[in-house]
């Protein structure tokens, strides 16, 4: 009887590989899951064991042998391998770059599975002795020297790096001293709990007992749906404590921007097991160490962004996700998948419990709720004394602004500063100005690349566009009348920074946004002198919107809400609500008493109503309706279809064979374009694409089965960059 490895192989084709076994190798001790190095055309890859066969379509003479088998013990055991596969069949995207996606980096290159100890610094005893007094001039010593204080179980490399620029050299000195040491163990360092609890309200005491006495029902998903500052964590934190003592694993799926080094120091102070982190600051080495830890059960805690989803676990016992409405949990490009949703899967499969937490969770989310698959525990309360900010509309009608800003916001922003409070200010722009343009000839500045305006940032004069990347000089005179009267038109965050140095010169004010951040760590040092009272006026992006905990602010403007109202994308106004509430949820925690004032030519507007009144669920109902009478999801299942070329027809020409191919499978579908994507070219690339919408997930599913090789392979595949996209998010 013959022997083959069928092996999941990192490339973009849509199908597995047969290998021949050596004579003499022991087939039947590889189980699926293991590493195998192989040769692929004139390369050599690393893939996945899916299955030894015994029977395989590749002709004899073209079987090759593989190189080597990698593992003893599968990377992926039964139930994650399993996941994988659907996946690819779910998303419909090939199956060697799922498993790729799945694996730390390291493995990838085919590092060995060893746990390792992690170097990490300490202060020696003498260290701790040292008065930073006495160290005046030397500011980057006392920096680390402080920050190594805080951190009794110690650093890491990566937490230094993204914290001290330049801090080798630095460690060095100290080391030399006598006042640090390094030293590298190879368990996860245990979290002693330092500080205890707070008192808990009725309804988080409810959440808890609720949840922790169906633990051991197994499946079940619950909707933690609790206002801003309602304690949400608190909830998580004390199920999280049991699922300990009962010797099982939890894992904390949070959101990009949502990883905050304060909710990281909240968990650390907070449980008693061994935390194992998750995310892309980490170096590759300290990721392939931490999914080792998960993986071999010595780590008790794992709390990572989206990918972290795919963490091999030995003691499942509770899966969490925060902020389950994020954006950032759906991954935007290559293999497209829903962490969110993929955790919902991954628990029913693991039987065992969920919690999807969100102040305002998604329309997909509460659907669920509404048709019994999720349960909903509420948390309508504030935690602590803390009285939810009053919101209130700024009809910016014919008003007279300055700098973009009313006079109201104006007037206002002056009485909570004369209050010692700050006030944050909200723009979803950055930039100086979105638009140069002349005032003889009407030229604008666009990218060369996209269809898109250049936006001008002052602080290094230049045009930037913010799609493809694309930098310029900023031009002095116009570059076709070489007229000098430029007009620099509408608002960024950096224009509002300098208005408000302007306007409000006794203040200091800090711009938060991806400028303002790029470099590692200055993040934390902006959040640093914000909570430090430094800064009185912080405007700042989205950026600014989630997490982060300022409890100084009593007053935040929204300098513009109104591009949700009346957006192409049918998503719009669901995301400006959760922003809205979410802005509106950095006001006035603790025991000041918030208000947050939002400017807009749309004060009528029927959405704004429920929102003025904190109510998201009427928010969110008014929506549902929507949804369902003009048949968007989550009533109906999307798919869309995305093509782009250099060369501007190549895209609608795929898209129109695809679309015959999806019409031959004749599936109860609706196919919708080819039309070219509503930014048509970006990065120098011509964009298409095709919408299919079905009444359920399997008409869908049974669509791409029948005909994606046959897309797959047909000849206008080749000369297009093409991707599915299923359950998108983002339309454009
Ligand atoms: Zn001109
Ligand atoms: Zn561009």
């Amino acid at each position: 009887m013959n022997t083959y490895f069928r092996i999941a192989i990192p490339t973009p084709l849509r199908r597995h590989f047969d290998y021949l076994v050596p004579i003499n190798f022991h087939a039947k001790s590889s189980l699926p899951g293991v590493r195998i190095k192989v040769p692929f055309g004139r390369q050599t890859l690393i893939g996945i064991l899916l299955e030894v066969v015994h029977e395989t379509d590749v002709p004899a003479q073209k079987l090759k042998p593989i190189i080597e088998v990698l593992d003893e013990q599968p990377v992926f055991d039964r139930e994650l391998l399993q996941l994988l596969r659907w996946c690819s069949l779910y998303y419909h995207h090939p199956i060697g770059e799922v498993m790729q996606n799945a694996l730390p980096v390291k493995l990838r290159q085919g590092a060995a599975t060893h746990i390792k100890g992690i170097r990490r610094w300490q202060l020696t005893s003498e260290g701790k002795q040292v008065d930073t007094q006495d160290l005046k001039r030397a500011a980057k010593q006392i920096a680390l020297i402080n920050d190594l204080k805080q951190s009794p179980s110690g650093l890491l490399d990566s937490q230094l790096t993204e914290q001290h620029i330049g801090w080798r050299p630095v460690m060095k000195r100290l080391q030399e001293k006598g006042w640090v040491k390094s030293f590298e163990e190879n368990a996860l360092p245990v979290a002693k709990p330092i500080s205890s609890a707070p008192t808990l309200n009725a309804d988080q005491q409810h959440a808890i007992d609720h949840i922790v006495n169906q633990f051991d029902t197994g499946f079940h998903a619950y909707v933690l749906e609790g206002v801003t500052g309602s304690g949400k964590t608190e909830v998580y934190l004390q199920v999280i404590e049991r699922v300990i003592q009962q010797g099982k694993q939890a894992l904390v799926l949070v959101p990009e921007i949502g990883l905050t080094p304060q909710l990281l120091d909240r968990f650390l102070q907070r449980l008693s097991g061994r935390i194992a982190i998750m995310h892309s600051g980490l170096n590759d080495e300290e990721r392939l160490q931490a999914w080792l830890h998960t993986k071999a059960g010595s780590a008790d805690v794992i709390i990572g962004t989206r990918s972290a989803v795919f963490s091999p676990l030995l003691r499942p016992g509770i899966i969490i996700v925060d902020e389950e409405h994020d954006l950032s949990f759906k991954q935007q490009d290559g293999f497209r998948y829903s962490a969110r949703d993929l955790a919902v899967k991954r628990a029913r499969d693991l039987n065992i419990p969920i919690i999807l937490g969100s102040a305002t969770p998604s329309l997909e989310t509460l659907l669920n709720a509404s048709q019994g698959r999720y349960e909903t525990l509420l948390l309508p309360e504030r935690a602590g004394n803390a009285k939810p900010p009053a919101i209130h509309l700024l009809d910016v009608r014919s008003q007279k602004m300055e700098h973009g800003l009313s006079a109201q916001l104006l007037h206002k922003m002056k009485e909570h500063l004369e209050r010692d409070a700050q006030v944050l200010l909200f723009l979803n722009r950055r930039g100086f100005a979105p638009v140069l343009m002349c005032h003889e000839c009407g030229w604008h500045a666009l990218c060369p690349r996209c269809d898109a305006h250049m936006t001008l940032h002052q602080s290094n004069s230049s045009l930037r566009c913010h799609h493809c990347g694309t930098e310029q000089y900023q031009p002095k005179t116009c570059p076709k009348c070489k007229s000098d009267d430029l007009l620099q038109m509408g608002f960024g965050t950096e224009r509002i920074e300098h208005a408000l140095t302007e306007l409000f010169p006794q203040y200091q004010v800090i711009r938060i946004d991806r400028d303002s951040t790029r470099r590692k760590g200055s993040m934390e040092k902006l959040l640093k002198e914000i909570n430090n009272g430094k800064r009185q006026i912080l405007i700042g992006t989205q950026m600014l919107a989630k997490g982060h905990h300022f409890p100084n602010v009593t007053l935040v403007g929204m300098l513009n809400a109104d591009h949700g109202l009346y957006s192409s994308d049918f998503r719009a106004s669901e995301r400006m609500g959760q922003l809205i509430l979410q802005v509106a949820g950095r006001a006035g925690r603790e025991e000041k008493e918030g208000e947050v004032l939002i400017q807009t030519h749309h004060a009528d507007h029927p959405l704004f109503k429920p929102l003025l009144e904190h109510d998201y669920p009427g928010f969110a109902k008014a929506l549902i309706e929507e949804r369902q009478q003009t048949e968007l999801p989550p009533f109906t299942h999307l798919a869309l279809l995305r093509a782009e070329a250099v060369e501007q027809q190549q895209p609608i020409i795929f898209l129109e064979q695809a679309r015959l191919i999806l019409e031959s499978a004749k599936q109860d579908v609706m196919l919708m374009g080819p039309f070219p994507a509503l930014m048509e070219r970006r990065a120098g690339r011509y964009r298409a694409q095709l919408l299919i919408q079905a009444n359920s997930r399997k008409q869908l599913q049974s669509l791409f089965s029948l005909s994606i090789t046959q897309i797959e392979n047909h000849k206008t595949a080749k000369k297009v960059r093409w991707s599915i996209d299923i359950d998108p998010l983002d339309l454009l």
